[in-house]
């Protein structure tokens, strides 16, 4: 599943490239997960004057509204100088004056959704609930304290929520996790400032990292395997069970929260 890191490595891949076209014509293949919520026609013509990045979500700002955009489960996007016949999986295209903007998506989880504004209810129902943006200077360090110490949950399961921070995945987690040397299971509320100081940190180089690393898992990303990626080569943790901790040769463990397996070194994340 395409991660935060994948999508950021995805929108710096085509952003600067696409600024500042002009919509020629749009391609719409079989039904993705939620409907485009416009006709064609109201894209065509428009210029796109941006591309940002809210969560896993992209947004192609336009002169007149906005295109909201979700890998989802198996989703692919790229950039082409001209247009290719759509393949049975390309259920969305672009066509620019730049070039075409093409979604593969074998498993249909993704989504393309025009909005009005980011204010229109389509929009702010996508957007509305997202966390802070662990990438940006928006994440506040008194605002993750005040989330990890108001929250009765597992730090690692605060943290994947999404609600306080954006993007943090099972891997980009325990590595922070690793690296701020707080044990998973810890509930967050019993995380003191400097060990949460130490996390909020981590949290900032764990997704610095992974996105200059090109993501986990984008070497698959088209075939959406998952399997080992540029920055899961390098994990401290993730994917370790019954390997030598690389700190302090301690054998790293592994628990099961909430459905995932989370990886922790005892020794150095004692609680
Ligand atoms: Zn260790």
């Amino acid at each position: 599943m395409p991660e935060l890191p994948e999508v950021e490595v995805t929108r710096r891949s085509f952003a600067q490239a696409i600024e500042g076209a002009r919509v020629l014509r749009v391609f719409l293949g079989k039904p993705l997960r939620w409907p485009l919520g416009c006709e064609l026609d109201t894209l065509v013509g428009r210029v796109v004057v941006s591309v940002r990045r809210r969560g896993k979500y992209l947004l192609l700002d336009l002169d007149q509204g906005l295109v909201l955009l979700h890998l989802g489960m198996s989703g692919s996007l790229r950039f082409m100088p001209a247009e290719l016949p759509p393949g049975p999986h390309d259920h969305f295209d672009l066509v620019t004056t730049a070039g075409v903007l093409r979604l593969n998506d074998p498993r249909r989880f993704g989504a393309v959704v025009y909005a009005a504004s980011e204010q229109a209810p389509t929009a702010c129902k996508l957007l509305g609930r997202l966390g802070m943006e662990p990438l940006s200077d928006d994440f506040c360090w008194s605002d993750f304290q005040a989330g990890l110490r108001g929250s009765r949950a597992s730090v690692k399961q605060v943290l994947m929520a999404g609600r306080l921070v954006v993007g943090v995945g099972n891997i980009y987690a325990s590595e922070a996790l690793f690296l701020a040397g707080i044990r998973p299971t810890t509930s967050a509320a019993r995380i003191g400032a400097v060990r949460a100081r130490r996390l909020y940190e981590a949290i900032r180089q764990v997704m610095a990292r992974a996105v200059e690393r090109g993501g986990s898992t984008l070497r698959n990303f088209s075939s959406a395997d998952g399997s080992v990626g540029h920055f899961q080569s390098e994990a401290h943790v993730y994917g370790r069970e019954g390997v030598p901790c690389h700190t302090c040769g301690t054998l790293v463990r592994m628990v099961r929260q909430g459905q995932r397996s989370s990886y922790f070194c005892p020794r150095c994340q004692r609680t």
